[in-house]
């Protein structure tokens, strides 16, 4: 039996693993990738001691950190279950792998919403993706549309302007990311940017071929031929793991207290995946670090109790 497992390698879990690692905690990190979101992120400006730094770089270096302890690291692993039993945790993988922890950190992050019309999750990663830094150079020359209208979509259409043929930017109402990236996409020649409009249908058989888009307050319907859709309406907590064992709020994010605690002794979380206001990586660094030291804390009151 472990006495720590992290699950998420982002930076709350990255964290989270040093500062147990430095504890001396018998600690097992298991994670679908190592890095996080910031694996697709392009510029950082926010994170102190780099005035700019790109995501995955600045994730090399977490990696880094926490490859000089000794802690066992679980990479490509997906959790899908998470269990309580008499002394602590059984925690199962997708390949039904199972590992037991006195405590466990969940540090699962969020992930993309999806649209949630027909055509959408056939078509996922063949024209339908998550991610315009990442998959943008792929639809060089094309017609694509960007879903969205706060700032990942704006940015999003930002460089897609400079790849793609034409660019339709749909929002269902006003665009509400910052003014001054607003005016920066207004002007393109290649950009029409659809307002009071949300996506109904993504068609194509083998790739996207079009988008179904309806007029919210016409209520008309017209199919806009596109091969690539990037889908930039904001993110959802990882939190299905823990669903039935602790409460979450209305936005699906764990619930913690200041210590990083959940209703569950011996369960920890951090990082976008709670409740913690202000989704940064210096922020979830920081609640890493703490849902560690609390760990140890709790790992130092079950053995004076034994
Ligand atoms: C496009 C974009 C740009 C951003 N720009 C900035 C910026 O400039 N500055 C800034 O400070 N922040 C920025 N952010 C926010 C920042 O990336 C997040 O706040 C931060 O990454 C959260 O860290 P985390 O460790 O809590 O979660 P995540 O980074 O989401 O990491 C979660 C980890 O958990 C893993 N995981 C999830 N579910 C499971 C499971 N069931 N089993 C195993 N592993 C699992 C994931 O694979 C991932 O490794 C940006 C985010 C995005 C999307």
């Amino acid at each position: 039996m472990y006495e720590l497992i992290i699950i998420g390698g982002g930076p709350a879990g990255m964290t989270a693993t040093v500062y147990a690692a430095r504890k001396k905690i018998n600690t097992l990190l298991i994670s679908k990738d190592i890095g996080g979101q910031p694996l697709v992120t392009a510029n950082i400006e926010n994170y102190m001691g780099y005035q700019f730094i790109e995501g995955p770089e600045l994730m090399q270096k977490f990696e880094a950190q926490i490859r000089q302890f000794p802690v066992e690291i679980k990479n490509g692993v997906e959790v899908k279950n998470l269990a309580q039993i008499k002394n602590g945790f059984t925690v199962k993988t997708a390949e039904e792998e199972e590992f037991q922890a006195k405590t466990v950190i969940i540090a699962t992050g969020k992930k993309p919403r999806p649209l949630n019309v027909p055509g959408e999750e056939k078509l996922r990663g063949r024209g339908v993706t998550y991610c315009a830094i990442c998959d943008g150079p792929l639809f060089a020359g094309e017609n694509v549309a960007v879903i969205g209208g706060g700032n990942s979509a704006l940015e999003a259409t930002d460089d897609l302007i400079k790849i793609a043929s034409h660019v339709y930017l749909i929002s269902r109402s006003s665009l509400t990311g910052d003014a001054v990236i607003i005016e920066r996409v207004k002007g393109a020649p290649n950009l029409t940017i659809l307002l009071n409009y949300q996506p109904t249908a993504v068609g194509g058989t083998a790739r996207v071929e079009n988008i179904t888009v309806k007029n919210l307050k016409t209520r008309e319907q017209q199919d806009l031929t596109v091969s690539g859709i990037f889908v930039e309406i904001g993110l959802i907590p990882n939190s299905d793991l823990v669903r039935e064992i602790v409460p979450l709020n209305e936005l699906g994010e764990i619930k913690v207290n200041c210590a990083n605690g959940t209703e569950v002794p011996g369960l920890f979380a951090a990082g976008d995946v709670t409740d913690v206001p202000e989704k940064q990586i210096i922020v979830s660094a920081g609640e890493g670090a703490k849902a560690a030291l609390q760990a140890h804390r709790y790992l130092q009151r079950l053995n004076e109790a034994s």
